[in-house]
């Protein structure tokens, strides 16, 4: 039977929704969440996620600005830029665009962020409070991957948990949201053992790889869920055809473009999985949607507010 397909598009509307809810109610006390967005230096894809991220913020009523500073900027320059914004009482959420001119020193950069306004959950301070489940804020895409499975129903208390990948964005605060939701989690990377197989025994599979189509078949439980991260563009036609050989939409895309964007999960697996995130339209849209909601709590936050509805997801 087919997968149950997971619609991060709709998801993610549902939750612009309700912090544009939250917004409005925040409004009538006088105060507009705000978030400033750092982007150094000319990478096209950072530009695009930018443009997103601003836009985003003015559908839910979010105050948003734009900072660009020059490639050639430095980690002075950087540092005296977050250090302006941190003090600033109307700045909520600083985000700063990754990646960083090759001379900057992005670890000293994310750093000085205070972890009060870290809406992307980087900050070491944010990572203890996830690992310890105090109140903090978590990184957007891996709170999207819990917020798609709590909004599906699909239960994750006592279940087995496998994480591919372990990166400090993905990978390793997904396995932490999952243990803190109590699933038992394994995590895998590139010198685990029989991937294959540590795969099958999760009820809830999630690939962070970055490599386009890897999670078969032969990776996944009949039945189990599969949350596929992975976003890679696939340029090549003979990886195209390993991976969508036969879908007529997907080829249109493909010959317009020079190019389309693939999971980390072979479409094959919709086959045998129980349900599935497509990419795109999976956990993609989330990223942004959680970071709207992340600039929310983090203005309740700031003002002492106790947040009774926050769950472990957000
Ligand atoms: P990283 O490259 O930082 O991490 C990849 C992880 O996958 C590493 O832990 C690596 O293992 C592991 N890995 C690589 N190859 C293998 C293999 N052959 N077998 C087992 N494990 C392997 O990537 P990110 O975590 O930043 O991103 C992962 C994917 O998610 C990418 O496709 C990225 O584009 C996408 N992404 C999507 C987002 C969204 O909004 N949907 C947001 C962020 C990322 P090791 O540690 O041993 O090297």
């Amino acid at each position: 039977m087919a997968a149950r397909i997971l619609d991060g598009t709709k998801m993610a509307a549902e939750i612009r929704a309700e912090v544009a809810a939250e917004v409005k109610a925040m409004a009538a006390s006088g105060v507009r969440p705000g978030l400033a967005v750092v982007l150094a230096g000319h990478n096209p894809a950072s530009e695009v996620y930018v443009r997103g991220k601003v836009k985003s913020c003015e559908e839910v009523g979010i105050y948003s600005e734009k900072h660009t500073p020059a490639e050639s900027v430095t980690t002075a320059e950087l540092l005296a830029l977050v250090a302006d914004l941190n003090q600033r009482e109307e700045i909520d959420g600083i985000l700063v665009q990754l990646p960083l001119p090759p001379q900057v020193d992005a670890k000293k950069v994310l750093l000085a962020v205070d972890p009060a306004k870290d809406v992307d959950g980087f900050h070491p301070m944010n990572v203890g409070y996830l690992s310890t489940q105090r109140l903090g804020l978590v990184p957007c895409t891996p709170a999207g991957v819990m917020e798609i499975l709590k909004r599906s129903g699909i239960p994750v208390a006592g279940q087995e948990a496998v994480v591919v990948g372990r990166s400090d964005i993905v990978g390793k605060p997904v396995a932490m949201l999952l243990l803190n939701g109590n699933a038992t989690v394994t995590v895998c990377h590139s010198k685990t053992r029989d991937l294959p197989g540590v795969c099958r025994r999760a009820d809830i599979l999630v690939a962070a790889i970055g490599r386009a189509g890897m999670i078969t078949q032969d990776y996944v439980k009949p039945g189990a869920t599969v949350i596929d991260v992975g976003m890679n563009r696939v340029s090549d036609r003979a990886e195209f055809d390993r991976l969508f050989a036969g879908n007529k939409k997907r080829e249109e895309m493909f010959l317009s473009k020079s190019s389309t964007l693939a999971g980390d999960v072979h479409p094959e697996v919709a086959e045998v999985a129980g349900a599935i995130t497509p990419v795109p339209g999976g956990v993609g849209p989330l990223t942004i949607a959680m970071l709207m909601a992340n600039t929310v709590k983090a203005a309740k936050l700031r003002r002492g507010a106790r947040l009774p509805e926050f769950s472990q997801a957000r």
